[in-house]
């Protein structure tokens, strides 16, 4: 019988988690240098709409790569499906900042990966940064079911210090793929990776993917179920970055990782999660977010090829 995951004891799974000391926090620009290891949230949402949430649930932290999946679908949206021919959908089984572009066609590879999010904020609507920025915003509040704040200083770092952000965007731009200017793309990604949630609004995302595109505290239908169910698929095949194959066999549940050690998880129909947790391991995963996806999945029955 399966588990109910109302009953699902979150605090227990939590203190088990607090053991674990291994990872190291990012130290790409100062705000993520300075997170707190101790940082430790869960947040699940059921389909009837209960969040079930730990401890520091409420604590806001930026979204980074964690936003990937809703710039994709904000971007398929816009161009009707086109981003789809823009975008390649394939693992690339490197690191997420990867200079490398897919042979032939000069697309990005994927768009879990920076190259291929930078495509997407580029594919967003908008006649200028400002414009494309505040599609997107709509777009993630419609996820979450309320605005969401900006971190300024983490928008502006990123902007400034991504230097391998810049170097895909000019390499897209010198390969025809990039019809924005590279600066342009790099300040819309950066402001989109430096939105402000907490677990509990994360898992509401995440949880709004899982049940077909309908946001399930708003009961707003935020994107189509066929762009919900791409979106999904592109999480389960890329979304962990070189580490998406191990991540597939272990815990089996659609994800995106984030360097600020956040991870949002989508199981189609069952429920959508987040964990975050800053110490990363080496495939910028957190690591008590992976342990704590793996046991949720187990102890909850949510791997997509477990037989039963
Ligand atoms: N903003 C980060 C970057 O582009 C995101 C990377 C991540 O979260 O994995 O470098």
């Amino acid at each position: 019988m399966i588990p109910d995951p109302h009953r699902y004891d979150l605090d227990a799974l939590r203190a088990r988690l607090m053991n674990e000391r291994g990872g190291e926090v990012d130290d790409s620009i100062p705000q993520l240098a300075d997170a707190d290891p101790e940082l430790c949230a869960v947040a699940l949402v059921l389909p009837d709409g209960t969040a079930r949430v730990t401890t520091d649930a409420d604590v806001a932290f930026s979204i980074q790569s964690a936003v990937k999946p809703f710039l994709f679908a904000r971007a398929l949206l816009d161009t009707e499906g086109e981003a789809l021919d823009r975008v390649g959908i394939e693992p690339t089984g490197e690191s997420f900042d990867a200079i490398k572009l897919e042979s032939g066609t000069g697309r990005p590879p994927n768009p879990m990966v920076n190259a291929g999010a930078l495509l997407a904020a580029s594919l967003v609507r908008g006649s200028d940064p400002a414009a494309r920025d505040a599609r997107i915003a709509e777009g993630l509040a419609a996820f979450a079911g309320h605005d969401l704040a900006v971190d300024e200083d983490v928008a502006h770092n990123e902007h400034l210090l991504g230097d391998r952000n810049h170097a895909l965007a000019h390499l897209m731009r010198a390969e025809g793929t990039m019809q924005v200017s590279a600066d342009d793309a790099v300040a819309v990604y950066a402001r989109a990776c430096a939105t402000l949630v907490d677990a509990e609004t994360l898992a509401v995302m995440g949880a709004t993917l899982a049940y077909g595109g309908v946001n399930p505290h708003t009961g707003v239908r935020v994107v189509p179920a066929r762009v919900a169910r791409d979106v999904v698929s592109v999480m389960a095949t890329c979304g962990v970055y070189d580490g998406s194959g191990r991540w597939m066999r272990a815990v089996g549940v659609p994800a995106k990782s984030s360097v600020s050690g956040a991870i949002v998880l989508a199981a189609p129909g069952r429920l959508g999660a987040a964990v975050v947790s800053p110490p990363l391991d080496a495939q910028g995963t957190s690591v008590r977010g992976r342990l704590a996806s793996e046991a949720i999945s187990d102890e909850l029955h949510l791997h997509s090829f477990a037989a039963g």
